[in-house]
């Protein structure tokens, strides 16, 4: 029996020592020191030797299930370690090995823009204002001072969806909305950027849906000359820190009075070139002192509130800043013109 049993412990250590992998090891196990294993087999036999020799049997026997099982444990640390270095292997990453190109997408250049103008004006203590691009008729022009009748209306075609709501014809309707929920009390100071609607035939400068940035302060002592500086700086921060600005007489129903606001030309300084048609100034936007009308119609006394308003088309911006030729790019998604405007 004693011979049996040292035998059995060669044979399973052997078949340990040639276990290829964990499932084979765990066959060997189950064999050896199963139930059914042919070490429970010798045992049985055990009720044949002297009370003498059995224990002594019965040491040995465990002795050997001991020596095997300690073996198959460090076998099988063996083996999942082996597995874990053929995976690591497996996995290695050869960093000199070019790298993937990752397609990431960028701002639109108009968005950039209207970020730009934000941040500037955010700085100097403006908010940003939203407003409904589907507007009723009262805030996107009576409220601002542009009666049923008013000849100017025409000159804003507009998609009308009944006879008192249209998609807005302009970013002013936040200004009406805003002024309106200050319920006659000052300071109010916002910039309204987003979209608008008229009915134009597309061109090159041109588009039925174009973006407008306008900005609005109320507030008492409000001069004509807070409406300069302001826009001074607006001029040298987007367009280069040498840029003047010009202001010329003008008309808009909603400010008197009113200017546009020419910015010397980035491109010849003052010159004369094509961008500027030679005249070494470039039109940017319109402004004026808000009209005392459109304060009383948002319920403010005109007596005791003054304030200025401007506004400017944000393409325009944007193709004079990256000399774009044609406003429909920006609404045609042709990812080779939107590609150039990736920030690095
Ligand atoms: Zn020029």
């Amino acid at each position: 029996m004693q011979e049996r049993l040292k035998e059995l412990q060669e044979e399973a250590l052997q078949a340990v020592d040639a276990a290829a992998d964990l499932k084979e090891l765990n066959d060997i196990r189950v064999s050896y020191l199963g139930k059914k294993g042919p070490i429970t087999e010798v045992l049985k036999g055990m009720g044949k030797l002297s009370a003498e020799e059995r224990p002594k049997m019965g040491a040995l026997a465990n002795e050997v299930r001991d020596l095997i099982s300690a073996k198959i444990e460090e076998k099988q640390q063996a083996l999942e370690a082996a597995a874990v270095e053929a995976r690591l292997a497996l996995e290695t990453i050869d960093v000199t090995l070019p790298g993937r190109p990752v397609h990431t997408g960028n701002h639109h250049p108009l968005t950039r823009i209207v970020e730009e103008i934000e941040d500037l004006f955010i700085g100097m203590g403006y908010t940003v204002a939203e407003g409904p691009e589907v507007e009723k008729d009262y805030y996107n022009f009576e409220a601002l001072n542009l009666p049923k009748s008013h000849p100017a209306r025409d000159a804003q075609d507009s998609f009308y969806i009944t006879e008192e709501i249209l998609l807005r014809t302009q970013t002013s309707p936040v200004q009406a909305r805003t002024m309106e929920k200050h319920d006659g009390k000052g300071p109010v100071k916002i910039i309204c950027p987003g979209k608008v609607y008229r009915r134009d035939s597309d061109d090159a400068t041109h588009s039925h849906q174009f973006m407008q940035i306008e900005g609005l302060v109320v507030a008492e002592n409000i001069r004509m000359s807070d409406l300069k500086g302001t826009l001074e700086l607006f001029a040298k921060k987007l367009f280069g820190e040498d840029r003047e600005i010009r202001l010329r007489p003008s008309f808009f129903p909603f400010t008197e009075p009113s200017v546009e606001v020419d910015v010397s030309c980035f491109k010849c300084g003052g010159h004369g070139c094509n961008i500027c048609k030679q005249t070494g100034w470039i039109e940017v936007l319109g402004s004026g002192m808000v009209h005392p009308n459109v304060l009383e119609m948002s319920g403010f006394d005109s007596k005791k509130y003054t304030g200025f308003a401007f506004g400017m088309g944000v393409e325009r911006i944007a193709m004079l800043k990256y000399g774009i030729d044609d406003i429909r790019h920006f609404y045609t998604n042709d990812t080779r013109f939107l590609k150039q405007f990736k920030l690095n």
